[in-house]
């Protein structure tokens, strides 16, 4: 067969650019809940509520009581590679808020109608950015900053076609909310479905949000783990293998207050259940590592659900040794903690 006839290199425009990179960070509403409340944990916000219309295929507002943003720099907010987060290779090294590439917003904007309405402490009033028009107008609201993400793929029916039912789409969008949550019990949470309180959580002590979010039964069939490896910290709850389920459907990882999916973290928690779990039962945990952020890279994967840590092996025999410890004290009868 013969070669197609070769085309010129030509640059792409910004607009198919960010439609791309829009692949990478942005496969369902879920993606887009994650992204969102990113952003409002990064502004400081101690109340967030998330708003769904259609699974959030329709409808997805984010609302913060955060720093809010100037008008000014509203625009900024959704070109590519604009962040207030870093500014420097130094800073990256050291990055402690959850985004810093700066992409979230334009990659949604690229493939759904967004509009920013904010307004930090020292304005008068809020502005309201249409992303579509450009147009920026003065709004009303408190300090804080809604973002509105409406008719998802509307321009990508190719991948609109991906989308499961609104009832999926819905719960995906509800366990990114979830994951958030288990990490931060200073933060208050409030999801709506069409109209509807789906869920809440009020800002709670550690362990009170655990229970909040996951249940009693999760707690009452798990042991705490706190420990302390050299430069690591791991704390959080390991379910009992007793309580081991057919799915592994509650098994939370977090490194330095983001979820990861990480084989290694997962493999060394597996291990410390290897003479305990048969067959293909899965463990209950969620567990939180906390790390200097040096020595841990963040910055591998477009939505940084994957990280890489400087001494893996390290990593993973403080999470094997930590979860084998607060599972050997069950296994020496220790008394059920009592509820509060
Ligand atoms: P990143 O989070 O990586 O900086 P984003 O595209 O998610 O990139 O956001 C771009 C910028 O918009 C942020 O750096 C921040 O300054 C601003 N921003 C986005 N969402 C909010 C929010 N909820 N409150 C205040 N500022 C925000
Ligand atoms: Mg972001």
């Amino acid at each position: 067969p013969s070669a197609p006839p070769r085309r010129p290199i030509r640059e792409l425009p910004d607009e198919l650019i960010s439609q791309i990179a829009a692949g990478e960070v942005v496969e369902r509403p879920a993606s887009v809940v994650r992204e969102l409340v990113d952003n409002a944990l990064d502004a400081g916000a101690t109340e967030i509520a998330v708003k769904l219309l259609a699974g959030g295929v329709r409808a997805i507002v984010v609302e913060d009581n955060g720093a809010g943003m100037p008008a000014e720099e509203m625009p900024l907010a959704l070109r590519r590679h604009a962040t207030s987060k870093i500014a420097s290779l130094a800073e990256l090294e050291q990055v402690e808020t959850m985004g810093f590439r700066g992409e979230a917003l334009a990659a949604i904007a690229s493939v759904a109608d967004v509009a920013l309405c904010s307004r930090p402490p020292e304005a008068a009033h809020a502005h309201r950015l249409d992303a579509r028009s450009g147009e920026l107008s003065p709004a009303a609201r408190g300090v804080g900053t809604s973002v509105e993400v409406r008719e998802l793929f509307f321009s990508t029916p190719a991948r609109r076609k991906f989308l499961k039912t609104d009832a999926t789409e819905l719960a995906h969008c509800l366990e990114a909310v979830r994951r958030h949550a288990l990490a931060r019990p200073d933060v208050g949470f409030a999801v709506w479905h069409e109209g509807k309180l789906i869920a809440q959580w009020r800002r709670a002590s550690g362990e009170q949000r655990l229970r909040d979010v996951l249940g009693d039964d999760f707690i009452a069939q798990s042991r705490p783990v706190d420990a302390r490896v050299g430069p690591l910290r791991i704390f959080g709850r390991a379910g009992l293998p007793d309580a081991a389920r057919a799915r592994a459907d509650l098994q939370y990882c977090y490194v330095n207050g983001r979820y990861v999916r990480d084989k290694l973290l997962a493999h060394g928690v597996r291990s410390a259940y290897e003479d305990v779990l048969h067959g293909a039962r899965q463990p209950s945990y969620v567990l939180f590592l906390e790390i200097a952020p040096d020595r841990v890279d963040v910055n591998v994967h477009p939505t940084k659900i994957e990280v890489r840590f400087r001494d893996s092996r390290e990593v993973h025999q403080a999470l094997r040794h930590a979860v084998e410890d607060a599972l050997a004290l069950s296994r020496a009868g220790a008394p059920p903690e009592a509820t509060p």
